[in-house]
């Protein structure tokens, strides 16, 4: 996977781990399926990240993440 994805920073941390860093596909493709940089655990997706990136840090985000942490890749 390497080579082909980008790290960024959410501002909600990973579930597993609370790491804020997280990983994604180069092409960045809405429903691209987003992963902790640490531990490779599942996220989101990338339109959902997208959506926490604009909301910023907050219980709104921290609900959308665990939203999708659970509903699963
Ligand atoms: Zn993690």
């Amino acid at each position: 996977m390497s080579g082909l994805s980008v790290d960024f920073r959410l501002p909600v941390g990973c579930p597993s781990c609370g790491s804020h860093l997280m990983r994604v596909s180069q092409v960045k493709n809405p429903d691209d399926k987003v992963f902790c940089a640490s531990c490779s655990r599942y996220v989101c997706l990338y339109h959902e990240a997208c959506t926490v990136l604009e909301k910023g840090p907050g219980s709104e985000s921290e609900a959308l993440i665990e939203a999708a942490v659970n509903r699963g890749p």
